[in-house]
């Protein structure tokens, strides 16, 4: 292994866990500081002891901002291709004779070394000879070495001859944009019919944490199809297709399960309102926006989208953002997966009642998730939003207090959390009255105001053809 990659990775590793642990303090402190207001109201010890000393040395160590642009910059995808069957088991038998599985190999090794001469990324193979593996193992080696990407290479087969095409697997919603990058690249590299991508349980895909593919590059029992599979120049051009595609599928998604800030390349900022919506505290919220021309994002409460329709209405009529804040804002750590997954999908269904769509961000209550949640979260193609700037609005600070908070910790590609419902017995006022002055504040400052999607560069809704997980 080359040294300079080794210390990447490494870097990469500590920056995930810095990312978890800032996650997992940051909904600690939350719930302790509702504790503190909810259980002891009459206290007046103003600070909450230990996590804020944690949080301190968190924060000087490694600042969220800094650590962000270190690692984008320094990013490297790891990509494990995995040449279809192996040893025992030959695969399809090609219209020639020729066997599938010596075919994935000379492919998938052509992918590997042309992924090796590019910089940002670092590719494995599930087997380098022909040995059989099974499949649970090629996708255990993809989840322990945590890696990025999955690509499976197969030929098919099929009994009539002229059967002939290109077609892509996928398994989970968070799959089907590389898979459908990687399938339009192949069909036109190798002049296929296009089969197009297909949802499918095969086991190599459902074990497999990362977005992972499976592609059948053409039919093994065409013979003009096996043919160019066959040649050199044939493979030459199917595993460039690949690996373009690859390229193509991380410039365009960042790929991180868990978000707290955008690029710090541009001076953007995005303003997001838990809690809502109401008919009380939403709709100034909705004015101010307007008066200002700012396009920002709410992260609601399934439960108060249902009563009140009309609102999530006008902030999807006035361009906004929306996100899912769960139905009924319990603590995701303390509710079982089955729990998390009704949460979340009876919000997206009565979200997609009203707007039409089912929003690809979501932000967990109190930002409190586990390793499991985010994995689950991450597989139904739902990116987790949580914040760099945390306003502290709903508490009752004062909107001398808010804007202190907010000078200190804004920096650019930051994501703002504010509230849209609810407060300190019921009163936002203070977050209108600051929203009122931090608005031409930090557009003195340069900053703009984008939406979390756009700020991610991710899009705003999950594919139509996306299933519910099972
Ligand atoms: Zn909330």
């Amino acid at each position: 292994m080359h040294p300079k990659r080794r210390r990447l990775k490494i870097r990469r590793v500590r920056f995930v866990v810095f990312l978890f642990g800032l996650l997992l303090l940051g909904g600690s402190l939350l719930v302790a500081a509702f504790d503190n207001q909810n259980q002891h109201p009459t206290s007046s010890t103003p600070s909450i002891s230990p996590p804020s000393i944690e949080l301190k040395e968190t924060q000087s160590l490694n600042p969220p901002g800094l650590a962000l642009k270190e690692t984008k910059s320094k990013r490297v995808y790891s990509i494990v291709i995995d040449p279809g069957h192996g040893g025992k088991d030959p695969g399809a038998k090609g219209a020639s004779g020729s066997y599938e599985k010596k075919i994935t190999l000379a492919l998938s090794l052509k992918v590997y070394d042309l992924l090796k001469q590019e910089d940002i990324f670092d590719p494995h193979l599930t087997r380098t000879d022909d040995t059989f593996i099974p499949l649970e193992d090629r996708a255990n080696m993809a989840n322990n070495m945590k890696a990025d990407a999955f690509i499976s290479i197969h030929g098919n087969t099929y009994e009539d001859k002229s059967a002939g095409g290109t077609l892509t697997f996928y398994r989970y919603d968070k799959s089907i944009q590389l898979a459908q990058i990687i399938q339009s690249n192949v069909v036109k590299a190798m002049g296929f019919r296009d089969r197009g991508v297909q949802n499918d349980k095969l086991m190599v895909l459902s074990l497999s944490n990362m977005p992972a593919i499976l592609i059948e590059v053409g039919y093994m029992t065409n013979p003009k199809e096996e043919a160019v599979i066959l040649g050199k120049e044939g493979q030459d051009r199917a595993a460039h297709a690949i690996v373009d595609g690859l390229k193509k599928y991380f410039a365009e998604h960042p790929q991180k399960a868990v978000f707290y800030n955008g690029s710090s390349e541009q001076k953007q900022l995005a303003l997001t309102f838990d809690d809502g919506p109401d008919n009380k505290t939403t709709p100034k919220i909705l004015d101010i926006l307007k008066k200002n021309e700012i396009k920002a994002t709410f992260f609601m409460i399934g439960n108060r989208v249902k009563s009140y329709p009309e609102v999530v209405k006008r902030i999807s009529k006035e361009g906004h953002a929306i996100g899912n804040h769960s139905w009924s804002h319990p603590d995701f750590g303390k509710i079982t997966m089955k729990e998390v997954i009704k949460q979340i999908n009876d919000t997206q269904n009565q979200l997609n009642a009203i707007v039409g769509y089912r929003p690809s961000i979501f932000r967990p209550p109190y930002g409190a998730l586990d390793k499991d949640k985010v994995l689950t979260i991450h597989n139904m193609g739902i990116s987790i939003v949580n914040w760099s700037v945390d306003s502290m609005d709903w508490s009752g600070l004062s909107v001398t207090e808010i804007m202190k908070v907010i000078r200190k910790e804004v920096y650019p590609g930051g994501i703002i959390l504010q509230h849209s419902a609810g407060g300190k017995n019921g009163n936002l006022d203070n977050t209108i009255q600051a929203l009122n002055q931090m608005i031409p504040e930090l557009r003195s400052q340069g900053y703009t105001f984008v939406t979390v999607p756009e700020l991610l560069n991710i899009p705003a809704s999950l594919p139509k053809t996306a299933g519910l997980p099972n």
